[in-house]
């Protein structure tokens, strides 16, 4: 039973979380910040020699947080996949830095290991890797699970990759990633080792997505030219234009080729969690691991990626080690230490778990659907008003610009002015992209579970007024 002592104080941290909520909404989604102004501002309100009361430095250190960034919880906040927290999650991660369960090895802190294990093996469920064959821990985010995917497929293709290293190999280890994907593979395939002349970015279809034609006739050629393919990367999502590569497509080649097949559903994957909108990532089942960070649509604190796996045993063969110093293996579960890329590791997945399981599968769907519907009232009420949509996704987000029609210049400097407009009214914030194509459009991506359709109201307005302003100059 839970002392009436704890529940006060958990009763305080949620209380706490929605207060910081409330109090973003009621503010500048941005202010512009002059070079330099922040760090001027540090300098002045901390003294590290003579120190402080922490209250007087807490105080500085919220203002600062609030003064000094974007803010990306904001209910109208429409950026990059930066999410509204949800207070479950605010809540247990500071239990979490407060209790600061060490994971590296499993009979440490078993607990937070198996509270990551249950939210690691609901996602794997929803991916639709059985019960018993998978396996995932949580990482720094989805930079670290493409890396992660990078190794594991590169020691399951080259078996002697893990004692000789890529020396080893007798060509150029080659891995696959539509035009459309993610750069954390570029930093993957250097950190990897194959540097850029190891990745290859397939061309497009018409709506920015991978090409599976393409992709084929380059595996080929690699061969030709006596390359190595090891690797190819479908993306659920990707981050310009929210477009969902042909999985099974993309699986069929990978099969056929003898390939990995990597799904990078970093943000997309948070689809998987809707009855309405799981459909548009069929095929997602059949990749051999997924990346997919609940700190993006799941709407928990930052930190929190996940490596998914449909073969239990293939990280630790890409990672186990033998030090001599760490404590000897539990009988309960393997060290995650063992199969993965960190070594002490913070449980910033046990935040995931608390949130999963306040909401519920349900309510989850709810929070998930909620979004996309107003991702699909956003393209009406840009067409209302006179915008082109340019990107075709099933996802809450919207790349658009001016209709050609009583606009100038719908490109270049016209179109950042648009975005500068909309970011000094400090009314609401979305990003510019270039497109595959190498045209840009204004992007704005549905982040926070809080949005509404009033938000979006505002926002079209804001943009409307923008489009004038820099229209009639
Ligand atoms: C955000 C994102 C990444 C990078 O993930 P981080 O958590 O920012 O490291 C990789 N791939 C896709 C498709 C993304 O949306």
């Amino acid at each position: 039973m839970t002392r009436p002592s704890s529940q006060k104080h958990h009763e305080a941290l949620l209380a706490f979380a929605r207060a910081i909520s409330d109090r973003v909404d009621a503010g500048a989604v941005s202010r512009r910040v002059a070079p330099a102004a922040a760090r001027a501002q540090v300098e002045k309100r901390f003294n590290l020699e003579t120190g402080a009361p922490p209250g007087a430095v807490l105080r500085q250190v919220e203002d600062v947080l609030r003064r000094f960034a974007v803010q990306v919880t904001h209910r109208r906040y429409f950026g990059l996949y930066n999410p509204s927290v949800l207070p479950e999650s605010v809540a247990a991660a500071a239990l979490v830095a407060a209790y600061n369960p060490q994971e590296a090895a499993y009979t440490h802190a078993p607990g937070a290991i198996e509270m990551e294990r249950a939210a690691l093996g609901h996602l794997a469920s929803l991916v639709g890797y059985g019960e018993s064959s998978w396996d995932g821990h949580f990482t720094s985010g989805g930079q670290e699970a493409n890396l992660t995917a990078a190794a594991v497929a590169l020691n399951h293709a080259f078996p002697s990759w893990r004692e000789q290293g890529l020396r080893s190999l007798d060509g150029q280890p080659t891995l696959y990633l539509a035009g459309g994907g993610h750069h954390s593979f570029a930093k993957a395939a250097r950190v990897a080792g194959l540097g850029d002349a190891g990745l290859r970015w397939i061309p497009l279809d018409d709506g920015y997505r991978m090409d599976p034609g393409a992709l084929a006739a380059q595996i080929a050629e690699d061969r030709r030219a006596g390359h190595r393919p090891f690797l190819v990367v479908g993306t659920a999502g990707t981050t310009a234009t929210g477009a969902i590569d042909p999985l099974p497509a993309v699986a069929d080649i990978a099969e056929a080729e003898g390939l990995w097949f990597h799904c990078d559903a970093a943000w997309g994957g948070g689809a998987l969690l809707s009855p309405q909108l799981r459909g548009h990532l069929d095929g997602i089942a059949r990749a051999d691991s997924v990346t997919w960070d609940a700190h993006k649509w799941l709407s928990t604190p930052l930190g929190a990626g996940a490596f998914l796996c449909r073969h239990p045993l293939a990280a630790g063969r890409a990672f186990g080690i033998e030090s001599g110093y760490m404590p000897p293996a539990g009988t309960g579960g393997a060290d995650p230490y063992q199969s993965s890329l960190q070594w002490s590791r913070r449980g910033a997945g046990v935040p995931v778990l608390a949130a999963l399981a306040t909401r519920g599968a349900g309510g989850y769907a709810a929070l998930i659907e909620h979004q996309a519907e107003l991702g699909a009232s956003l393209r009406r009420r840009l067409r209302a008003a006179r915008f082109a949509i340019v990107n075709d996704t099933p996802l809450p987000v919207v790349c658009f610009r001016p209709d050609e029609e009583g606009t100038r210049g719908v490109d270049g400097p016209d179109l950042a002015d648009l975005y500068r407009h909309v970011e000094d009214s400090g009314r609401g914030w979305l990003s510019t992209v270039r497109l595959g194509d190498g045209t840009r459009a204004l992007r704005a991506c549905i982040t926070s579970y809080r949005t509404t359709e009033a938000d979006l109201e505002e926002l079209v307005s804001l943009v409307v007024d923008a489009a004038r302003v820099v229209d009639g100059r």
